[in-house]
Parts: C-alpha cells; sequence; structure tokens
C-alpha cells in the first residue's frame, strides 16, 4: 500500500500533452473526467472510492439538478459539486443532466487534490472563480470552486417546493425524480402516487 504522500505526489503531475480540452474561444479548459478516473485507477488502486452524498437536488422552475459526491482517497475525503442544466423534463434529458452533474462533482473533487493543477494552469484566473459557500440545504463545510459556474443559477438556489396534491406533503428531490422519471406531470409522494402510472421503478 501506498501512502497518501506518495499518491498524491503521482496524481499531480501533469497530464500527456493534449490532454486539456480547450473551449473554442481558446479561453477555457477542462480535463475529461475519463482521464482524472483512470489515473486514480493506475495510481491510487484499491486505494480511492467515489460515492454521490445523498440525493440529487432537482430544481424543475430553473431546469437544473446539482449533484454531490466525494473521493476517498487513502483516508483523506474531497469533496465535489456538480450543477447540470436540465434541457427538458423527460427520462432522458433528467438522466443526462444527472449524468453531466456527477461527472462536473467528480471533477471538482479530483481538483480538490490538485489534479490537473499544472495543465490546467492557464486556463485558469483564481482571483475570479467564483466561490460559494453554504448552499442552503447542501451543508457544505469548504468553500467549493466551480470553473464556469453561472451566478445568476446559483443564487436562486434548490428549493423543489411542490406539495402532494392529495396529502399535502413536501415532495422529496427523489420522489420528483420518480415524477419525472414516469412522465408524471401531477405532484404525488410516494404514497399517493397512482400505481397504474409508474413504468419503471428507480
Ligand atoms: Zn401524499
Amino acid at each position: 500500500m501506498k501512502s497518501y504522500e506518495e499518491i498524491t505526489e503521482q496524481l499531480r503531475k501533469p497530464f500527456p500533452p493534449g490532454t486539456v480540452k480547450v473551449s473554442s474561444d481558446g479561453k477555457r479548459g477542462h480535463i475529461p473526467v475519463q482521464v482524472y478516473m483512470s489515473r486514480l485507477e493506475d495510481i491510487a488502486k484499491s486505494q480511492w472510492h467515489w460515492r454521490i452524498i445523498g440525493d440529487p437536488v432537482l430544481n424543475f422552475e430553473k431546469n437544473f439538478v446539482i449533484v454531490k459526491g466525494e473521493i476517498t482517497l487513502v483516508d483523506t475525503v474531497r469533496q465535489g459539486l456538480g450543477i447540470a442544466k436540465i434541457a427538458k423534463v423527460d427520462t432522458s434529458s433528467i438522466k443526462n443532466a444527472l449524468m453531466t452533474a456527477e461527472s462536473e462533482a467528480f471533477r471538482d473533487a479530483c481538483d480538490k487534490f490538485k489534479m490537473g493543477w499544472q495543465d490546467l494552469a492557464p486556463y485558469r484566473d483564481w482571483s475570479t472563480s467564483p466561490v460559494f459557500k453554504d448552499i442552503s440545504g447542501l451543508h457544505l463545510n469548504e468553500g467549493i470552486v466551480i470553473d464556469n459556474f453561472d451566478p445568476d443559477v446559483h443564487s436562486v438556489m434548490p428549493s423543489v417546493g411542490r406539495e402532494c396534491i392529495k396529502c399535502k406533503k413536501q415532495l422529496s428531490h427523489n420522489e420528483e425524480l420518480l415524477l419525472s422519471l414516469n412522465g408524471i406531470k401531477f405532484a404525488y409522494c410516494k404514497e399517493h402516487i397512482p400505481q397504474q402510472l409508474i413504468k419503471k421503478q428507480i
């Protein structure tokens, strides 16, 4: 087994030329999730672990989804936050948005371990990176930096806010997800959702 120091020293080494994907205006760059993942696999082997924390936050008023996750590396944990727009409220768009948000969260967590910093340095302006803390309901305990994050979106932070039309109970994010995945427009809680409307379990 390697120590945390040995692993991070290797993880932080520059990636091969051409790894950074650059936006068409040449101003922004990112490293694909698969690149981070395979480096973690190669170097940390069984000593790293990724998990999603809690339920995704789905906002169908503003059409975005937030996923929070964390990477455990040996004995050290770093969290990441990812946000993605939901193109429209249907099953595949929501799934796509969830996957994009998870990728962003994963990338964000990798960034906390300083992976790719040397490669991304030319595309970063540290002084103006948007930092946001304590988003209500997410209980973040450290500042989060997301590249290219749209402050107009994060200022409206997330409340789904619908109530079950039968019992008036506030719907959870999972209940909203269940309704969306089944194409159900009305707000039902888990208990009152008509069984014949459920196409599949999630
Ligand atoms: Zn109900």
